[in-house]
């Protein structure tokens, strides 16, 4: 069955068209720029790939181009839409609504809106996707896949904030994490490979947006981000945690709007902040080898927050089993899965070097033969997840 994954951003849409029964990614890209001028990147099952500029006034024409390249001329790799049996929609924000992926109805449509205020950037694009795809392919049914989802089993003493109670009766004030499909993909590889029952995982997810998530039994008990992705690990462009009392201090002293400051600290902060070269790890590993001092200190900075969270993880769940890398940083970076894991050779997590630098494909170990605790680099796969709960859904419908 081929399944078409969307996730549509504010001025972005990614897709991927994937046989869930085989895993094969048939054709994937990303059109950006929507609104301005319009770019699409494809590629063909991994061998071919293209750069098209094309006018996409809106979201509509976007998708439209992508139904379009994906039944006509030599980057055909279906011969009509109908071979499309259903859509699943990348969503980030389901609030406290949603536990696991739903058939959208008319009433999950009104509770993605509800939630607006929480994602106030993704989830209307979300469902502008949505819309459009229920008028250009009215006969599909549509999935939503919630990047909050997995953590909704994190008991209430780790979800909470110690703030007072009514904001979160009265507002929703909590942490809801991100980052949840490929947390969830990444732990149940993890447990799979580990093979036993009882599973203490850990996952850091480090990418352009990163997030650790503490795994128990499969379950989510604690993760990194909260209210908004902004809370927790050092990111491209976010600070990560940073006491509250920075705002009204940046506020007084350079007259900064509420705005500025989300601007400045989602934005204009870590990676890119501390070093000052790119948000891009790889021109600052590269700075830093030549010896640039805040390329440096930001890498340190970066693997010292993620081990501060690997011990209080391991705190939380009462021992480990797997530590597991992925995204971006996590599959490619061995510096800072090495320098993340440095020092804590008394608890068992003890990486081998030799294996931590082999450029490998594929879910692999790095951790030294007899170590207790076993270290995996795990490539996500957040589409694929995405695919098989609409494929799920679907059939059950
Ligand atoms: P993602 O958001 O998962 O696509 O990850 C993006 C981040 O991964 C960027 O900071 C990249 O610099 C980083 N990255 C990608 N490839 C490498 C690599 N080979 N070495 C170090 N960092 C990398």
């Amino acid at each position: 069955m081929l399944i078409l994954v969307l996730n549509a951003g504010s001025s972005s849409l990614k897709y991927q068209l994937i046989n869930v029964e085989t895993a094969e990614v048939k054709a994937s890209g990303l059109c950006e720029r929507i609104g301005i001028d319009g770019v699409m990147k494809h590629e063909i099952a991994e061998h071919r790939k293209l750069e098209i500029d094309q006018p996409m006034p809106t979201h509509k024409e976007a998708i439209e181009f992508v139904l379009n390249i994906l039944t006509h001329d030599d980057t055909k790799v279906i011969e009509t839409i109908d071979e499309i049996k259903a859509i699943g929609h990348r969503i980030v924000h389901g609030g406290e609504y949603f536990k696991k992926s739903v058939l959208i109805t008319p009433d999950v449509i009104r509770k993605i809106e509800e939630l607006i205020p929480l994602a106030p950037l993704h989830n209307p694009a979300h469902l502008l996707g949505i819309r459009i795809c229920k008028q250009l392919l009215p006969d599909k049914p549509n999935v939503a896949v919630f990047d909050t989802a997995f953590h909704q089993t994190m008991p209430e003493e780790n979800y909470l904030y110690a703030v007072p109670h009514e904001d979160y009766l009265e507002h929703h004030l909590r942490k809801y994490g991100f980052h949840g499909t490929s947390h969830y993909y990444v732990s149940n590889e993890a447990i799979k490979m580990l093979n036993k029952r009882d599973t203490k995982v850990i996952v850091c997810h480090l990418g352009n947006g990163s997030s650790m998530c503490a795994v128990k039994d499969g379950k989510s008990i604690d993760t990194t981000m909260g209210l908004t992705p902004l809370e927790g690990l050092v990111m491209g462009t976010r600070s990560g945690d940073i006491d509250a009392g920075v705002i009204p201090y940046l506020m007084d002293r350079k007259g900064m709007s509420p705005d500025e400051i989300i601007d400045y600290l989602n934005k204009k902060s870590g990676i890119l902040g501390v070093s000052g070269i790119s948000s891009d790890l790889r021109e600052v590993l590269k700075a830093a080898e030549d010896g640039d001092h805040r390329s440096k200190v930001c890498i340190e900075m970066m693997s010292n927050r993620i081990k501060k969270y690997l011990c209080s993880y391991i705190g939380l769940l009462g021992g480990v089993d797997a530590i597991c890398f992925t995204a971006g940083i996590g599959e490619n970076a061995d510096v800072i899965r090495e320098k993340a894991c440095a020092g804590l050779e008394f608890l068992g997590i003890e990486i081998d070097k030799r294996k931590n630098k082999k450029r490998e494909s594929g879910n692999r170990e790095i951790n030294k033969d007899d170590a207790p605790i076993k270290i995996y680099v795990i490539p996500t796969n957040e589409e694929y997840v995405i695919a098989r709960d609409t494929y799920n859904l679907v059939k059950k419908d």
